[in-house]
């Protein structure tokens, strides 16, 4: 019953072959696995797989689905990006690789003055030459463009799983741009969690953070996770991974950390749809996991 459905390949920049994923995957003991590398996104100078890659990529997903489908389900998807009149998850070239679900984030805002998408995960000095230039100096902006990206994104193009709720912060350490506790930052993620619910999608749980050490918890952090559960929105546990040992990463601290928060309940694919599953079922497979690195 254990999966992971975000993670990251060769294929866009994470590190190693789809196979070697597969092949953790089954040492960790899951029973299914979903691909989900960045999409191609159509806009010359951003570095992301190709389109030509993108049929390469489904090919080599269906290869492995053939030669391990007799001892993990294995499933199709993107990491697709919204960039309004650029690309999402009802583009062309997503609907036409036939995935078996979309996981949609918002990476980028607006575009710099030379016209590049601007990413707020770019360190310095590029991420404040987009503060400075896109949002004239102003952090609160800039946070407050994103989710209402993310509710645009949930609202018009609405991808099965939402990644990482509040990555806008990355760059945030110590507060150094923005106090989350202010008043208009938690309006901000409340109306979004609340576009979320209305659009039915899941909302994941991402490691990614914690065993990287970037932060202490997940992202989103734990009071935005609470409030998305008592909102009804439905929850997974995903790791982001970049490489094939992270696949479980923080896997087995998180899933204690929902117990703790009463989240009884995840959302995992099982080939048509979303199914619950308990979250008391699958702490006792993480025990004794080789990956309990965190
Ligand atoms: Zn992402
Ligand atoms: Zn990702």
């Amino acid at each position: 019953m254990l999966t992971n459905h975000h993670a990251h390949t060769y294929y866009s920049d994470g590190v190693g072959a789809p196979e070697e994923y597969v092949e953790r995957a089954l040492r960790e003991g899951f029973t299914s696995y979903g691909f989900s590398d960045h999409a191609p996104i159509p806009f010359a100078g951003i570095s992301s797989m190709s389109v030509t890659d993108l049929s390469d990529y489904i090919a080599e997903i269906d290869r492995l689905r053939l030669r391990f489908g007799d001892r993990i389900k294995l499933y199709k998807s993107l990491e697709v990006d919204y960039i309004p009149e650029v690309i999402n998850v009802d583009s062309t070239h997503i609907r036409a690789a036939g995935l078996d679900y979309t996981v949609g984030a918002v990476h980028y805002i607006d575009y710099l003055p030379d016209g590049m998408p601007w990413s707020f995960q770019r360190a310095n000095p590029v991420f404040e030459e987009g503060i400075n230039t896109i949002f004239g100096g102003n952090p609160r902006a800039m946070v407050e463009r994103y989710f209402s990206l993310v509710r645009e994104m949930v609202a018009t193009h609405p991808p099965s799983i939402v990644a990482h709720l509040d990555r806008v912060k990355k760059r945030n350490q110590e507060g150094r741009y923005w106090d989350e506790n202010e008043p208009w930052y938690r309006r901000a993620v409340e109306e979004t969690l609340e576009a979320i619910a209305g659009a039915g999608c899941i909302m994941e749980v991402n490691t990614r953070g914690i065993y990287l050490d970037e932060i202490t918890d997940t992202y989103p952090t734990d009071w935005v996770v609470r409030r998305a559960h008592q909102r009804g929105i439905r929850l997974q546990v995903n790791s982001d991974a970049h490489r094939s040992e992270h696949i479980a990463g923080a896997f087995q601290e998180v899933y204690e950390g929902l117990r703790a928060m009463d989240v009884e309940i995840v959302w995992t694919f099982t080939g048509q749809e979303f199914t619950p599953l308990e979250v008391a079922d699958l702490q006792p497979l993480l025990e004794g996991s080789p990956d309990q690195i965190a």
